[in-house]
């Protein structure tokens, strides 16, 4: 898992028991994928459906993703909430934290990604830590500074594997794609913070997600530090994500 590429796809909130069960019934019948690690991130009232669907597939292993989790732990009186041990109860793997349309619709900051990052730990599933700049963040030349103060949050926390997506906010669903070499001198700038903030024994995974589909897939795995990708838009069609999980396999 932490050799191979990782293809993850966000559904956000897009998706309908039925229109959900005709794609997974895709999935069951992918051919099998050795050198990729598959994830869908569902809306959370799906994720029961998506890993029951997901268990009987023949040749990959579908990881089952939440798009977010609570900040608060256990049960308790939190209206709405949804705690780390209740994804952990219905199957989920893998638990996005920190995606900008979080900080963007949801006030989201450090201290509350920080608190999400240590429920997932404490009930043994994988966060995948999603940092970006913005674009007047990046023209003011502060998109490692940005970065950097994301990435602050992986400081002390009890885990050995770093899972990270960089998402430049200003690719994201925008059809604008960051460079090859914007891509590329971000990741080994991520890969370098991870080292010097968790240990050199660290396994680390950095995906890359902004607009990725099947036509840019392969040069985006191409590139130096990258690990997989998170990708939006293009995971809710079959025919695009399985070309971008297939780039993947071929990388
Ligand atoms: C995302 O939602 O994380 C994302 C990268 O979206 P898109 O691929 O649509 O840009």
């Amino acid at each position: 898992m932490w050799e191979q590429k990782w293809v993850i796809g966000n559904w956000k909130m897009n998706g309908r028991l039925q229109n959900n069960n005709a794609l997974m019934h895709r999935f069951r019948i992918l051919p099998p994928v050795d050198r990729v690690v598959i994830g869908l991130a569902a809306p959370t009232v799906y994720l029961l459906q998506l890993h029951n669907a997901m268990q009987i597939v023949l040749g990959n292993r579908i990881l089952t993703c939440a798009q977010d989790v609570s900040r608060f732990a256990g049960n308790g009186a939190y209206t709405g909430e949804v705690s780390a041990e209740m994804m952990a109860d219905v199957g989920v793997n893998i638990v996005l934290i920190g995606h900008s349309e979080r900080s963007l619709y949801f006030g989201e900051k450090n201290e509350i990604q920080r608190q999400k990052m240590e429920n997932v730990l404490n009930v043994g599933l994988i966060p995948l830590l999603c940092v970006g700049e913005s674009l007047e963040e990046r023209e003011a030349g502060h998109a490692q500074d940005v970065i950097a103060h994301q990435l602050s949050i992986l400081k002390g926390l009890d885990t050995k594997k770093i899972v990270v997506a960089y998402e430049p906010v200003w690719a994201i669903g925008t059809g604008k794609v960051a460079t090859t070499e914007q891509i590329a001198e971000m990741h080994t700038f991520i890969y370098k913070q991870i080292l010097s903030l968790c240990g050199d024994d660290v396994k680390i995974r950095v995906l890359y997600g902004g607009s990725v589909n099947a036509n840019n897939a392969a040069d985006i795995f191409a590139v130096p530090c990258v690990d997989g990708a998170l990708v939006g838009g293009a995971s809710l069609s079959y025919d695009s994500f399985t070309a971008i999980i297939n780039a993947a396999q071929e990388s």
